[in-house]
């Protein structure tokens, strides 16, 4: 694990190894960050979520490893060469990137802040350097960690995908151990044991975020309106009171 730098408050800024990354600009959508141990079920899971949710939009990482069989350039990944890939960091176009057993991914800015000025609110599937990272630079960041229900169900499942080698697959599990230790520094957390139960729980939470997020502005049009009305009715005689005052 590769980490890229000290903690900074301050929206927008961060440190990398010594050199500044700017954030985000003007970004108004939430950004739900979701990480979990390979296997889990996360892309599942975030499938079926952004189905079931509008104004969701999935944010496509750069990353030097290279396509797996079932993967798509531009859908799954922008599959990059190192140089390219050391290009885009120097430039300061990631908002996060790390290493993660031997590659590299990262995040880029500019289409999270095309998303963003478009009403969308954006999925990041992170690893936890990657999740930590963004919560230091983005306020409205949200970060839900997915847990597979036992060490035996995530071997499991890996088993069963068939994606990996044997090899690939005891990495990682190893890498899952120090992963679950960083689960803590999130803000939500989910078993991903029944699907169904665990799509309708993230649903809920991305619901919840954004009713949270939209209180101020709910509140200052509500209460204008309300004055408004106040102010236009104030003494106004009506039938139904026998010509009273209200
Ligand atoms: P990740 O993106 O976290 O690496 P995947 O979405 O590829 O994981 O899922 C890994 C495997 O587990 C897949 O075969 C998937 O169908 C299966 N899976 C996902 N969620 C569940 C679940 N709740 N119960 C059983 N199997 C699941
Ligand atoms: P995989 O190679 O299995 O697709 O992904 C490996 C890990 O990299 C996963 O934990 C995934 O969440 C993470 N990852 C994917 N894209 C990014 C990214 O842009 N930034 C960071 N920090 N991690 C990423």
């Amino acid at each position: 694990m590769q980490h890229q730098g000290q903690k900074k408050k301050i929206l927008g800024e961060g440190v990398n190894e010594g050199r500044r990354e700017e954030g985000l600009k003007d970004a108004m959508g939430l950004i739900f960050v979701i990480s979990a141990p390979s296997g889990t079920g996360k892309t599942t899971l975030l499938k079926k979520v952004m189905e079931r949710l509008p104004n969701l939009r999935f944010s496509i990482s750069y990353t030097t490893r290279p396509p797996r069989a079932n993967e798509e350039e531009g859908k799954d990944y922008y599959f990059v060469s190192p140089a390219q890939f050391e290009e885009m960091v120097q430039s300061g176009a990631f908002l996060e990137w790390a290493e993660v057993v031997g590659n590299r991914y990262g995040t880029a800015k500019a289409p999270l802040e095309r998303l963003a000025q478009e009403g969308y609110d954006i999925l990041l599937d992170l690893d936890v350097q990657g999740a930590r990272k963004v919560k230091e630079k983005v306020e409205r960041s949200v970060l839900i960690f997915i847990l597979p229900p036992s060490y035996g169900a995530l071997r499991e499942r890996l088993v069963t995908r068939g994606l990996d080698s044997p090899e690939v697959i005891r990495s990682r599990l190893a890498n899952a151990m120090g992963e679950l230790k960083e689960a803590s520094r999130y803000d939500y957390v989910i078993v991903n044991e029944s699907l169904e139960e665990a799509v309708e729980t993230l649903r809920s939470i991305i619901v919840a975020e954004r009713c949270r997020s939209k209180k101020e502005a709910l509140l200052r049009n509500y209460c204008g309106k309300w004055e408004e009305d106040y102010g236009k009715n104030y003494g106004r005689r009506l039938p139904e009171t026998g010509g009273e005052p209200l």
